[in-house]
């Protein structure tokens, strides 16, 4: 039996054992997305276990999503799919740092991206996805919106709205790492195609590119689009659900590669090892849970 397949079948055995879902980041191995019981961007996936009966959460992606899913879903166990895959852009910002700022602009409402730790979270306002940034910028009563932790999501919001926004200089390396000369060299290549990229890349990238979408826009946009060749700024995890729903169009990553080393982490048998010993429960303490489920459900009363 190959190595895959006999891993396969661990995985199998082992869900029926721990009563287990199995999640995956839209930017996880293939091979990861393909054992998975759902696979989307962080909220629909800490959403959706929520309707599901469960005793454990195996979530397959970085540490603040696997937070977000225990959050959500009190008394369910969560295992994260490697104990040291964070994200670089979440890490950025602290609680000390968060309060210093939040004393500079007294008036100003923090509006924190999912891509933050829950103690982070609880120390906001509101959170907004790569989705729903601008809806939740332009919902909320303040004038001044302190936004955080990444930058160019923060500088593409506010292309949407009137409202002043003061932005922490936080940043995704991998998305900050394409360069607008790296998509003027590829739609060189591909003069047809349709430029989609994420809102974490830069505003000279994201004004190149004929949308700027979240993961699941970015399937969803593909699925109804006409065209046939699309060119993708994102992590190239993402190709395979695109290639995988749309077998008849053509998707191309912008520069020679595009990859999250931490989503990376998570393998068939880093995924094996977690469920065999239980280990890596993500766990939240409650006064900062309840805090933070009040920043995500502000969120969820506006979406
Ligand atoms: Fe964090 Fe960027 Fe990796 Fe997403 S791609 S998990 S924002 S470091």
């Amino acid at each position: 039996m190959s190595h895959h397949k006999q891993a396969k079948e661990t995985i199998a055995g082992l869900k029926k054992e721990l009563n287990a879902v199995i999640v995956a980041h839209n930017y996880q191995l293939p091979d990861v997305q393909d054992i998975a019981d759902f696979v989307g961007d962080s909220l629909e996936l800490a959403q959706r276990c929520v309707s599901i009966k469960a005793e454990t959460i195996v979530f397959c992606g970085v540490r603040f999503m696997a937070e977000m899913a225990a959050i959500l879903n009190p008394g369910t166990t969560v295992l994260l799919s490697h104990p040291d895959a964070g994200c670089p852009l979440a890490d950025m910002i602290d609680v000390a740092t968060l309060r210093q700022w939040k004393e500079r602009y007294p008036e100003a409402a923090v509006v924190a991206y999912v891509n933050t730790a829950a103690a982070i979270k609880a120390e906001s306002y509101v959170c907004c996805t790569s989705a729903n940034g601008a809806e939740i910028v332009n919902a909320i009563p303040n004038e001044e919106i302190l936004f955080i932790p990444d930058r160019n999501l923060g500088h593409y919001i506010s292309t949407k709205t009137d409202k002043k926004m003061i932005l922490y200089p936080g940043f995704c390396h991998t998305h900050a790492r394409i360069t607008a000369k790296e998509v003027e060299s590829a739609r060189q290549r591909y003069p047809q195609a349709k430029i989609l990229v994420h809102p974490e890349c830069r505003p000279e990238v994201i004004a190149l590119a004929d949308a700027a979408l979240s993961t699941s826009q970015m399937l969803r946009y593909a699925a109804q689009s006409n065209h046939k060749v699309f060119l993708i700024g994102t992590e190239e995890g993402l190709l395979h659900p695109l290639r995988k729903q749309n077998p008849d169009k053509e998707f191309h990553i912008i520069g020679d590669s595009f990859i999250c080393p931490d989503m990376k982490k998570t393998t068939l048998e880093t995924v094996v090892a977690t469920m065999q010993t239980g280990s890596n429960a993500v766990t939240v303490p409650e006064e900062i849970k309840a805090r933070a489920k009040q920043a995500i459900d502000r969120m969820l009363a506006i979406t």
